[in-house]
């Protein structure tokens, strides 16, 4: 049978559309499968890390510090639910728990070797790597404030001591009399760091820093952290928590990290960087990226641990220490606080020499009996 014209028309533009069409249904077949939705906002925070062991604490003061990091945690979810950006809510964080005589910042900070209150703070925002810091303040309440109005008030990173209170003072930042930052708990610490002739480490091997990082429904990364330092701490000794790059770091690019723990250690690993640059130029996770660089903090003999976020939501807590004060939230639901290593997640082996495996001797195989031909 001879084919119409017509139907010779009909029969050519289906053979057209069914070849335009093959491309697109065999690139549909090939493309994986979309990503998944990110994570509308993430938060992690903590309270130090140190040597927290199920013996040495009572249920009740296990209770009181789960509490404590809830009421922090809370603070910054919600910021977070309500649209606020990542500052306001590592800001509302590191504000309530300095409040909180608990931690190691604002109320409650541990006592120099003069038997002063002497508070650092850093914060930095990831959107425009802005940062602010102050170190040796003795009068601002929330010296996470100070370092706030630092970046946003002012054309320098980091100011210390009087100059940096003055600053705060003339940019509406509360004070207090010193005499608010003290605590019968931290001031006996101080007695027993003179009177046992113990160094700056092994008076408690707790670091009661105070820190958060998050991420925020635009993909803005911060970080702030808060600290009275180490107790019996002199010569106008300051840690790594307001350096940026040591205890402190936020990074669109990357992550964002607050650290805590031996602060000479981290200011020389200059562990928050790292973290994120590792994360930036290798594509690490934060956790592999947290895990490697607190390694290698280990390895040159500090402890302590470090809280991470990305920009996805994805974060990582890595401590080579008994247990860390520590929680986090995200939008998908999840909610964790934990303060030892079984607890929750983040702990990593403190370094070991690994020795090498004794060889076992080789018995040496018996010769095979070869029975004579006949
Ligand atoms: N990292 C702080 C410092 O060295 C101490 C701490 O984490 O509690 O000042």
């Amino acid at each position: 049978m001879i084919a119409s014209p017509l139907s010779r028309l009909f029969a050519g533009v289906a053979l057209a559309l069914t070849l335009f069409a093959l491309p697109a249904a065999a690139q549909e077949a090939a493309d994986p499968a979309p990503p998944p939705r990110p994570l509308r906002w993430s938060i992690a925070i903590h309270g130090g890390a140190g040597t927290m062991t199920r013996t040495a604490m009572t249920p009740e003061k296990e209770a009181e510090y789960r509490a404590a990091l809830e009421r922090g945690l809370a603070a910054g979810v919600a910021v977070l639910q309500a649209g606020g950006s990542s500052l306001d809510a590592v800001t509302a964080v590191v504000t309530t728990l300095e409040d909180d005589p608990h931690f190691n910042a604002g109320r409650g900070a541990v006592f120099t070797w003069d038997g002063k209150n002497s508070l650092d703070a850093a914060i930095m925002d990831g959107k425009t790597r802005k940062a602010g810091a102050v170190a040796g303040l003795a009068r601002t309440k929330n010296p996470v404030l100070a370092a706030r109005a630092v970046m946003e008030q002012g054309p320098h990173v980091f100011l210390t001591g009087d100059g940096a209170e003055q600053f705060a003072r003339e940019h509406g930042i509360p004070e207090v009399d010193p005499s608010y930052f003290y605590t019968q708990e931290r001031w006996d610490q101080l007695q027993k760091l003179k009177g046992q002739n113990l160094s700056a480490w092994d008076v408690e091997g707790k670091y009661g820093t105070v820190g958060a990082v998050a991420v925020d429904d635009q993909g803005h990364v911060a970080a702030a952290t808060s600290t009275g330092g180490l107790t019996g701490k002199r010569w106008g000794r300051i840690g790594d928590s307001p350096v940026i790059g040591a205890g402190t770091y936020a990074d669109d690019r990357a992550c964002a990290v607050s650290a805590t723990g031996t602060g000479e250690f981290f200011i020389r690993e200059g562990v928050a960087h790292e973290i994120c640059a590792r994360i930036r130029f290798t594509g690490e996770s934060p956790k592999v990226a947290a895990d490697t660089v607190m390694l290698e903090l280990g390895e040159m003999g500090g402890d302590g641990g470090v809280i991470v976020i990305a920009p996805d939501g994805q974060s990582a807590f890595s401590f080579n220490t008994e247990g860390m004060y520590r929680a986090r939230a995200n939008s998908d639901g999840l909610k964790e606080v934990a303060i030892f290593r079984d607890d929750g997640p983040g702990g990593i082996a403190p370094p070991k020499v690994i020795e090498p495996e004794p060889v076992a001797p080789v018995e040496p195989a018996p010769a095979p009996k070869i029975e004579p031909q006949l």
